[in-house]
């Protein structure tokens, strides 16, 4: 054999290793076919994507990957290959060997023997599993996004607006067609313009812009009260390309919160000046009604006498009350920053200590668990066990000395105190109302009180976004719960 016939042959040799190994690495499945549809050739794609190894399915006809209610294309594509046709990006459906069905995209080009003649076709398959899911996804983004009642807007790092949804439209006055190519400036009042530069820079740094209350106005000019989230966008590569803005109309929520504000305000003040100019009046009764009965007793005849002991009686009581009242609306300031954090079990001690005469005058047993550490005013605190201890002690029932025990632990992300007793209990019908000011289940003759204690532990647990309740029935002892953040 000459060194010029070795040459050709050589190369034909390479030739086919490439185009295997290139057929083998194709993430497409790669098929052949007879004119009669027996499958001559299979790669590792379509081994991995029909599920059938080479050896299973060469020499069967092309049919077991379609399913039943398909078979009709077959025909239809092998004239065309006999025509010399090729069959373009045809989408259709076909079956794995675990009779799964999936979709897929088939090119078939006709394969030519050395002298032209069609002889068989090979297949490409294109697996559309990925692509329906992600347009699946896509459509359902965007009726997520479009439903939102929230405006969603993005942007390129440039600040140059991409997309714009219904309530980005509904809430800045602006269409999509008018907003979309604007640079986000355009939604931006003058004297808030610093705050863009800040927001691009934190973007591209791949950081999330989270909550940011601020000021934005609509196309009419009026401003609205706003709180933005904005997210970086990345491309395939994990590059910061754009952003992702979600604007939220909090001017309804600003005014409410005003209002309540306000309210708030002015029912302190109402409370205060009320309590505080009823004392003076009240002193004046009392000082004279007791001047009365000390003085003119022997004047007065016994029914005389009797009423003016009642009166006394109700201004002592009317007292305690404005006494009461101004305790409640005293009860949460504070000069003490609450994130100092303070020790329980040194505050349940003072109050324990303050307590030290009526529990040992009713008998009371007192048992407590470590406590934890707590970021609120330590007074706040005392206050809390104060009044639900002292509760525990005044309300005991008329068979057994009181027993009251003091535990702590967790509920989700707060601590979650308890202090139960064993006394007369509380129907579960008024287990809301006793935190009510003034609501009281019984007559100062039976237990002496006000009705305010329970209120001051609710405006306290209020204040330090907590929650007070109380588990309960009627004889069976009261367990109080209150929570507050860790
Ligand atoms: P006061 O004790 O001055 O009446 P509170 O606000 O502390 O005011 O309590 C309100 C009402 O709740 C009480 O009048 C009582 O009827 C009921 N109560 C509170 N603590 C207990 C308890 N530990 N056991 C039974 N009833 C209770």
């Amino acid at each position: 054999m000459s060194a010029e016939g070795v040459k050709p042959d050589t190369q034909a040799i390479e030739a086919a290793a490439l185009l295997s190994a290139i057929v083998d690495s194709s993430d497409d499945a790669i098929i052949s076919k007879d004119l009669s549809g027996i499958i001559t050739s299979w790669n590792k794609s379509a081994e991995r994507l029909f599920g059938y190894t080479a050896e299973e399915v060469i020499g069967r006809s092309v049919k077991v990957l379609i399913p039943r209610d398909r078979l009709n294309e077959e025909p239809e594509i092998l004239l065309r290959l006999q025509h010399g046709e090729r069959v373009d990006h045809f989408e259709t459906i076909r079956q794995r060997k675990d009779g799964t069905l999936f979709a897929i995209s088939l090119t078939i080009s006709p394969v030519k023997d050395a002298t032209g003649k069609i002889v068989g076709a090979s297949k490409i398959a294109h697996d559309l599993t990925d692509r329906r899911k992600s347009e699946h996804a896509d459509q359902l983004l965007g009726a997520i996004v479009d439903s939102s009642d929230d405006a969603i807007i993005s942007k390129d790092l440039s600040g140059i607006i991409t997309s714009w949804n219904k309530s980005a439209e509904r809430l800045f006055g602006y269409t999509a067609e008018e907003a979309v190519g604007k640079h986000v400036t355009l939604l931006i009042p003058p004297d808030r313009l610093q705050e863009e530069p800040e927001i691009l820079r934190k973007l591209q740094n791949g950081e999330r812009v989270d909550h940011f209350e601020t000021i934005r106005q609509r196309k009419d000019g009026a401003l609205l009260e706003i709180s933005l989230t904005i997210s970086p966008v990345r491309d395939a590569s994990g590059k910061v390309v754009g952003a992702s803005k979600i604007a939220r109309d909090i001017t309804e929520r600003r005014r409410a919160e005003e209002y309540i504000r306000r309210l708030n305000q002015d029912l302190e003040q109402f409370a205060f000046s009320a309590s505080h100019d009823l004392q003076e009046p009240l002193r004046s009764i009392k000082i004279y009604g007791e001047l009365l009965s000390t003085r003119y007793s022997e004047k007065l005849d016994q029914q005389a006498n009797e009423f003016l002991g009642y009166m006394c009686d109700g201004a002592s009581r009317m007292e305690t009350l404005v006494r009461g009242l101004l305790s409640y609306v005293h009860a949460i300031k504070s000069d003490i920053p609450a994130d100092e954090a303070v020790d329980a079990n040194e505050a349940l001690q003072n109050v324990l200590e303050g307590l030290a005469g009526v529990i040992s005058e009713s008998g009371a047993t007192i048992t407590f668990d470590p406590l934890p550490d707590v970021h609120m005013d330590h007074l706040h605190l005392q206050q809390l066990f104060q009044n639900l201890i002292a509760n525990g002690v005044k309300y005991r029932s008329p068979d057994q000395p009181p027993m009251i025990h003091i535990s702590a632990g967790t509920q989700g992300a707060s601590l979650l105190f308890s202090v139960k007793d064993n006394g007369i209990g509380i129907d579960p019908e008024y287990k809301e109302r006793i935190f009510g000011v003034f609501k009281r289940l019984h007559t100062n003759d039976e237990y002496p009180g006000t009705g305010i204690g329970l209120a001051i532990c609710q405006r306290i647990l209020d204040r330090y976004h907590g929650r007070i309740w109380v588990e309960s029935e009627l004889g069976k002892g009261a367990t109080f719960k209150f929570t507050l953040p860790r």
